[in-house]
Order: structure tokens, then C-alpha cells, then sequence
């Protein structure tokens, strides 16, 4: 299987790019599937530990999925969740679309 660090780069990558192109205005049945897919997620997430947390950490703070600026900043604290775990830097969620929406202004 691939390393741990190999699959959560490239998860996080899909995850995100998920969010970058989730509706502005998603319909019921899109917040549903994202929903379903993110509990989905975190039961198959083949790195069994990560999975662990991963699942308490969706119980403790649910999917909010009501725009695309809510799932993507979810999705941004979901992940700085892991980062302090890991004692990486923790992310500034301000700059979540242009990390993987919009790309860098500068
Ligand atoms: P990554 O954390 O993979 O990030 C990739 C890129 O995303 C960064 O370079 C940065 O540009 C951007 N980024 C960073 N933080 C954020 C953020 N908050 N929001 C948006 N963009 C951001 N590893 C373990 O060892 N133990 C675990 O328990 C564990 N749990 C995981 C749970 C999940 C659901 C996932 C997807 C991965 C998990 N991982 C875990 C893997 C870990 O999170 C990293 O992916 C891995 O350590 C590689 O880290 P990295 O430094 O390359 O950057």
C-alpha cells in the first residue's frame, strides 16, 4: 500500500478539489452526497488510525455543507485538525480558495 504520507497528500489534494468545485448553492441532494461521501470516506480511509480519528473527528463536528465557503472551510478546519495532531503548521483557512480554487494572488 502506499505510505501514509504518499496517501494523505494525494487525498487531501482530491478532498480539497472536491471543495473547490462544489456548488456555490447546492441543491439538497448534493449536501446529501457530500455528507454521505465524507462518512463513506472515513470508514474506507486505508490508513486504519487516521480513519479512527478522522471518524471521532466528523462526530464531534459535523460535515457543514450548506455552500461551497462552508464545506471548503470545514474541510480547511477538518484538515488543521490533523496538522496540530501532527504538529504541522496549522493552515490559514482564509486562504483556502486560493490554494485550491483560485490560485495565488500576488
Ligand atoms: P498535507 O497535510 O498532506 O497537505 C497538503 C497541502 O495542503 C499542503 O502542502 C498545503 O498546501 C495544503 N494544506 C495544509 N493544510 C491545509 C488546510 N488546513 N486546508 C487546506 N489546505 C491545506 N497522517 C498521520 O500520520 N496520522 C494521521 O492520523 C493522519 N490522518 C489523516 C486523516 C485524513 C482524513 C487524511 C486525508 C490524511 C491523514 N494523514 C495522517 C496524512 C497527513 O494529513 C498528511 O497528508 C501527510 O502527513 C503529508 O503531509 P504534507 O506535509 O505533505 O501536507
Amino acid at each position: 500500500p502506499a505510505d501514509v504520507e504518499t496517501l494523505g497528500r494525494s487525498s487531501w489534494t482530491l478532498l480539497h478539489t472536491i471543495a473547490a468545485q462544489y456548488p456555490e448553492t447546492p441543491s439538497a441532494g448534493q449536501q446529501s452526497d457530500i455528507k454521505q461521501f465524507m462518512g463513506l470516506f472515513s470508514r474506507l480511509y486505508p490508513c486504519w488510525v487516521c480513519a479512527e480519528d478522522f471518524q471521532a473527528y466528523l462526530r464531534r463536528d459535523p460535515v457543514r455543507a450548506g455552500s461551497r465557503g462552508e464545506f471548503g472551510k470545514w474541510l480547511c478546519d477538518a484538515h488543521n485538525d490533523v496538522n496540530k495532531k501532527l504538529g504541522k503548521p496549522i493552515f490559514d483557512c482564509g486562504l483556502w480558495e486560493q490554494r485550491w480554487r483560485t490560485g495565488w494572488k500576488d
